[in-house]
C-alpha cells in the first residue's frame, strides 16, 4: 500500500509539473499581444512540455502491461539483426558525438518476446548516449553460447556513485535530475529494463565507477539460446522422422 501511495504521488508530481508549464504558456498566449517570434518560442516550449508527459504516459502504460501481460510468446529473437537496429538508434541519438561499437560473439539468438528485449536493449542504449560526455564511447555488446548469452553496454560516461545502485531501477529515481531531463528522460527506463528482464529469467548487473563509466549487463539462461544455424541432423534421424510423419497419416 505504501508503495503504491508514492507512486501516485510520485506520477501526479512528474505529470503535474510539465502540465503547470503548459498552463501559464498558454493564459501567456492568450492574454499578451506577442510578435509572432516570441509566439513561436512559447509555443515551441508547450510542445516540448507535451512530448514530455506523453513519454511519461507511454512508459507507464509500457510498465503496467510488463507487469500484467501473460508471460512472454517465445520467439526466435535474431540478434544479428536486433543489433543492427540498435546501433542505428545509438547513432541517431547520439548525432556524431559517440563513437559507437558493436561486438557479437557467437553465433546464437535469443528466445523471447521480441519488443520487450527490444525495449529493455534499447532503454540500456539510450542511457548510455544519454549520460555520456561528447567523445566518449558506447560498447554494445551480445555473447552467447550454448551454456547461456549475456548483452551488455558498456559506456565511458559520467558513471553513478555506490550509493545509487541500488535504486537504480525503483520507478523515477534519478541520481541527476537535471541531466535526465535535459535529455529527455522520464526516470522509468530503468524500471522498464528490470521488468522486461525478469519475464525473461534474467537480471541487470550495473558496474559503476564516478567519472569512469559504467557497464549495465543482463545474463539469459541457456533455455533462452537458441545456435543461429542449427547443428546439421544426421540422414538417419530425417528418414525415421519422415517415416514416422507417413505413418501418423495413415
Ligand atoms: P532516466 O529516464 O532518468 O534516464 P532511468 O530509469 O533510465 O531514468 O535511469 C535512472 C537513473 O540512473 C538516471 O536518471 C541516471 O541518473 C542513472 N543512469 C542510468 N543509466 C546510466 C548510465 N549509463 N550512466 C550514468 N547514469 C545512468
Amino acid at each position: 500500500d505504501r508503495m503504491r501511495q508514492d507512486f501516485v504521488a510520485n506520477v501526479s508530481h512528474e505529470l503535474r509539473t510539465p502540465l503547470t508549464v503548459l498552463s501559464g504558456f498558454l493564459e501567456t498566449i492568450r492574454e499578451l499581444k506577442l510578435d509572432p517570434s516570441q509566439r513561436e518560442h512559447y509555443l515551441s516550449l508547450m510542445s516540448e512540455q507535451s512530448r514530455r508527459m506523453l513519454r511519461i504516459v507511454e512508459d507507464l502504460l509500457t510498465l503496467s502491461s510488463l507487469e500484467s501481460a501473460p508471460p512472454p510468446q517465445d520467439e526466435r529473437i535474431m540478434m544479428t539483426a536486433l543489433m543492427a537496429r540498435l546501433r542505428e538508434d545509438a547513432e541517431a541519438l547520439s548525432a556524431g558525438r559517440h563513437r559507437i561499437v558493436l561486438q557479437c560473439d557467437g553465433e546464437c539468438d535469443l528466445l523471447g518476446a521480441e519488443s520487450e528485449i527490444q525495449s529493455a536493449f534499447s532503454n540500456l542504449v539510450s542511457n548510455a548516449v544519454r549520460y555520456t560526455p561528447a567523445d566518449g564511447e558506447v560498447r554494445i555488446r551480445w555473447q552467447a553460447d550454448v551454456s547461456g548469452g549475456v548483452f551488455s553496454v558498456t559506456d565511458s560516461g559520467i558513471g553513478i556513485a555506490k550509493a545509487h545502485l541500488p535504486r537504480l531501477t525503483e520507478r523515477f529515481y534519478r541520481v541527476d535530475r537535471g541531466r535526465s531531463r535535459e535529455t529527455g528522460g522520464t526516470g522509468l527506463g530503468l524500471a522498464i529494463v528490470k521488468h522486461a528482464l525478469a519475464r525473461h529469467q534474467s537480471q541487470l548487473d550495473v558496474q559503476s565507477e564516478p567519472g569512469q563509466g559504467s557497464t549495465f549487463s543482463a545474463r539469459f539462461p541457456a533455455r533462452r539460446i537458441t545456435a543461429v544455424r542449427p547443428a546439421a541432423v544426421p540422414a538417419v534421424a530425417l528418414d525415421r522422422n519422415q517415416n514416422a510423419d507417413t505413418a501418423k497419416g495413415e
